[in-house]
Parts: C-alpha cells; sequence; structure tokens
C-alpha cells in the first residue's frame, strides 16, 4: 500500500489513537472517525480503556446518530403527565444532578420503564431527562438493532455503552426495548439476536452495579411482552397515559401560539377536546397541523394562487378546520388499541 510521507491530520494523537484500536494504521482512518475518536480520549489523550477493542467506525456511528446533542425538550414542553414527571424528578434527575446525596439506601436504580400507548410523550420524557439532568442523551430504535444491524447489533452495542461511559452522566433510550428484550420463545429466535440480547443484558449488568452514571429508559406500549430478566433490570416502572381533556386542550394551545395562530375560543377548544377522546399527544399534533391547512386549502379553493398568498390575508384557524380534519381518514386512535393489554399488564 502506498504511505503518503506526510500525514493528513492528527499528528502524533492521531496516530496513538490508532495504535490503539484494532491495531489499525492511522491513514486507514477517516478523518471524521479521527476527530471523532479525539473527542473521546482523555485529558491524557489516551482513548478510554472501554473504546479500545471497538470498531471505529461504529464509534463514529454512536457519537454522530445516537448520541443527541441537544435533546432540547423541556419539562413545560410536555402537557399533562404530573405524576410521571414528579416521579421521575425524585427517581432520575436529583440522583443524576446530586450523586453524593443519592447513595447507600437512596441509590438510584439504574433502569427505568415508560410503557404505554405509543405517541404519549415517552421519548419526550427521555429527551427532558437528560436535558434537565445536563446528561448526555443518546437514542436508538431496539427494532433497528434487530433489523438495519444484523449480525453486527452486538458490537454497536458495545460502542453504545462504551461511548455513554465516557460521556457521563448519559441517559440511554432505548425505545420498542420489548422487541430486544422480549420472552418469545428461543426456538424460533436467531442465533444473533439471541447474542445480542446477552450483550445488552451484560452491558446494564456491569453499570448497574458499578458507580457510573448511566440511566437507562426502555420505553415500550407491549410491556407484556418483556421478559423477565429485562423487568428485574427496570425496576423503576412508569405508565404514561393518554392526555387527559386539559393535557389536549393545553397542547393544541401550544402549537397554535407558537406560531402565532391561536384564534380558538375557550368554547371551540372544550367542543375539539370532546371529539378527541383517546387521542394520543402525537395524534393531537398531527391534527393540529392537519386543521392548520384548513385556512391555506380555502384560499386555494378560491382561485388564490399559492406564490400570490399573503399570508396577512389568511384567515384565522377555527374549530370548522378541526371539524374537517377530524373527519379525513387518518391514523388518529392507533393509541386506543394498546390501552387496554398495557393496563392489565400493569395490574399483574
Ligand atoms: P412516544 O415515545 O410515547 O411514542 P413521543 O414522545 O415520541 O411518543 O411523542 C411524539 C410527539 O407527540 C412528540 O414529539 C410531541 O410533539 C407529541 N406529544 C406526545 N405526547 C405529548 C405530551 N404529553 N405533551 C406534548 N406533546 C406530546
Amino acid at each position: 500500500n502506498f504511505v503518503p510521507p506526510i500525514r493528513s491530520s492528527g499528528g502524533n494523537t492521531g496516530n496513538m489513537i490508532s495504535s490503539r484500536i484494532s491495531g489499525k494504521c492511522d491513514d486507514a482512518l477517516e478523518d471524521s472517525t479521527r476527530k471523532c475518536l479525539e473527542m473521546l480520549c482523555g485529558p491524557d489523550g489516551e482513548l478510554p480503556e472501554k473504546l479500545r477493542n471497538l470498531e471505529p467506525r461504529l464509534i463514529e456511528h454512536v457519537s454522530n446518530e445516537i448520541m443527541d446533542k441537544d435533546p432540547n425538550v423541556r419539562w413545560d414542553d410536555i402537557a399533562g403527565l404530573e405524576h410521571a414527571k414528579k416521579c421521575v424528578m425524585e427517581m432520575v434527575i436529583w440522583p443524576l444532578l446530586r450523586p453524593d446525596i443519592f447513595r447507600g439506601c437512596r441509590s438510584p436504580g439504574r433502569g427505568l420503564l415508560l410503557f404505554g400507548p405509543p405517541g404519549t410523550g415517552k421519548t419526550m420524557i427521555g429527551k427532558a431527562i437528560a436535558g434537565e439532568a445536563k446528561a448526555t442523551f443518546f437514542y436508538i430504535s431496539a427494532s433497528s438493532l434487530t433489523s438495519k444491524w444484523i449480525g453486527e447489533g452486538e458490537k454497536l452495542v458495545r460502542a453504545l455503552f462504551g461511548v455513554a461511559s465516557c460521556r457521563q452522566p448519559a441517559v440511554i433510550f432505548v425505545d420498542e426495548i420489548d422487541s430486544l428484550l422480549s420472552q418469545r420463545k428461543s426456538e424460533g429466535e436467531h442465533e444473533s439476536s439471541r447474542r445480542l440480547k446477552t450483550q445488552f443484558l451484560i452491558e446494564m449488568e456491569g453499570f448497574d452495579c458499578g458507580n457510573d452514571q448511566i440511566l437507562l429508559i426502555g420505553a415500550t406500549n407491549r410491556p407484556q411482552e418483556l421478559d423477565e430478566a429485562a423487568r428485574r433490570r427496570l425496576t423503576k416502572r412508569l405508565y404514561i397515559p393518554l392526555p387527559s381533556s386539559e393535557a389536549r386542550a393545553w397542547i393544541v394551545r401550544n402549537l397554535l401560539e407558537k406560531d402565532g395562530l391561536f384564534k380558538l375560543s375557550e368554547e371551540d377548544i372544550i367542543a375539539i377536546c370532546k371529539l378527541t377522546e383517546g387521542y394520543s399527544g402525537s395524534d393531537m399534533k398531527n391534527l393540529v397541523k392537519d386543521a392548520s391547512m384548513g385556512p391555506l386549502r380555502e384560499a386555494l379553493r378560491q382561485g388564490i394562487e399559492i406564490t400570490k398568498l399573503r399570508k396577512e390575508d389568511m384567515r384565522a384557524i377555527t374549530r370548522q378546520d378541526f371539524e374537517y380534519a377530524l373527519q379525513e381518514p387518518s391514523d388518529y386512535q392507533h393509541a386506543l388499541g394498546t390501552v387496554t393489554s398495557v393496563l392489565q399488564w400493569a395490574k399483574c
């Protein structure tokens, strides 16, 4: 292989990094990968022990795709869920902010399960936790681990926990955790997914015993499918329900006010909430989006060209826009179907 006489960038540090990783030649590393590894080096310029035997491209993938540098969700962005917020504050945020106080009998669990119908704010809670506790947020969908990373999921899981341990305090959010840690019969299970599951449990065990400030949050709308090992490790469990009528009203008001489009009366809001019984937060967001297209569609029906349409000439969004949007065929209320099975599991 041709070896260029001058190193492209990174100097000695790059060389040291590459020599630590699977014996790869420095020039074999892409610039972006080297930069990413350099950022994970300790003050001594050395790559932390946990990352040394991992594949650089996986470390880079975790740092760039799974790690969310700015989750950008605050508690105040989440409608309702007062009970869940209060529990999370005590169980998770205070311990992350004051690890010195939360020791011994106050020591927190390292695993939290958020379960409930889809689109009710579980991911939002995960992001808000990271934001409030000034922690690094890692988001991974377990189904992508089993479908997209076939054969490599195990290595990616090691890279994920490895990078998280260098970025403490950290929150690892695993969406659809049931698809990773389900109790489905092992006969039908692929060898690779069994290995993936074992690796995941080993990693969880690892930080559970140590002093690491890592919190694992699993989210699912099928908690009944989780196996015993997973349930044992996710010691805290919180039900995240469908939004109440007040919470639905809050979502509508908040989304429209953000865009300066809120002109509905209290009566309108009450009517909209009555029509949206059983809707999730995500359904409400989609409904607001649909309804907000009402004035635009009407203007176009009147023959005004989109390029000539002036914002100030558009009428306000009305209750009727919501009513029309609700008549459209849609995926709304998809969440409602899961409520019974989830609640049955919670009772047991
Ligand atoms: P889940 O993780 O439970 O499936 P998400 O947290 O991903 O649901 O929510 C999807 C979207 O729905 C959010 O980005 C947000 O816009 C909206 N949403 C859901 N629940 C709420 C809530 N309680 N308050 C405000 N917005 C919500």
